[in-house]
């Protein structure tokens, strides 16, 4: 078993500092990403960059998002202890263990076999509760959530998460193809016309796609 030493610890203090910097107020985000050792969600060829503000190479073609793409989301998406959160696009699992640091029931879906087997075996190897599955997101989960967040690219806000999201939830989803805006959306009522959106600037994430890969 890999281990979080004493320099990995000092690392996530100067990141968390660097979040800061960047303008992530939210205490409770911040303790739980200086809580997570992030390395542990890394390959060991790219343990060294870690702590470093940036996506780095997963598996199957995937990535692991900017640690300040991170804590902007978990930030917009307002978590708090036992709230029903979904995430689509386990990835290597990292956001889903900020997410379970906050006191979140983490229910989360990844569409590439492989990386669901490796990251779900690794979230329960490091003690993380949350609830993984191998799915199309855009289906969603039956069950109704306080949170939804997307971690990939979407093409469009995908009508069954909406569905899914309860009535004065809040669903995070970086919106469109190549350069994503990302999205805060309340669900007032279940009509249309009480969904409020807010807009909180450009990413790039790995696209969402459809259908399970085997
Ligand atoms: N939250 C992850 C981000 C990983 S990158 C992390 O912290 O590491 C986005 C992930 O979304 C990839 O693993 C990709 O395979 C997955 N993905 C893309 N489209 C999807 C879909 N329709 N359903 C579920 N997962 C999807």
């Amino acid at each position: 078993m890999r281990q979080d030493t004493f320099r990995h610890q000092g690392l996530r203090r100067q990141m968390v500092a660097a979040l800061q910097k960047k303008g992530i107020t939210d205490k409770t985000v911040l303790e739980a990403m200086n809580t997570v050792p992030r390395h542990l969600f890394i390959g060991t060829a790219l343990e060294s960059r870690a702590y470093d503000d940036v996506a780095l190479m997963i598996d199957c073609e995937q990535t692991i998002s900017h640690p300040s793409t991170v804590a902007m989301q978990t930030q917009l998406l307002d978590v708090h202890p036992r709230m029903k959160v979904l995430e689509i696009g386990t990835g290597s699992g990292y956001q889903t263990a900020v997410l379970s640091t906050l006191g979140a029931t983490v229910f989360t879906i990844e569409r590439q076999k492989d990386l669901y087997n490796k990251t779900s075996q690794l979230l329960r190897e490091l003690g993380y509760r949350a609830q993984c599955f191998y799915g199309d997101g855009f289906q969603g989960l039956p069950g109704e959530y306080h949170r939804i967040i997307v971690t990939c690219g979407a093409p469009e806000v995908p009508e069954a998460l909406m569905r899914q999201l309860k009535v004065g939830g809040i669903m995070v989803i970086p919106l469109g193809d190549g350069e994503q805006e990302m999205l805060r959306i309340t669900k007032h009522g279940e009509d249309r016309s009480e969904w409020q959106t807010e807009r909180f600037g450009t990413y790039s994430f790995v696209p969402m796609l459809n259908g399970k890969v085997i």
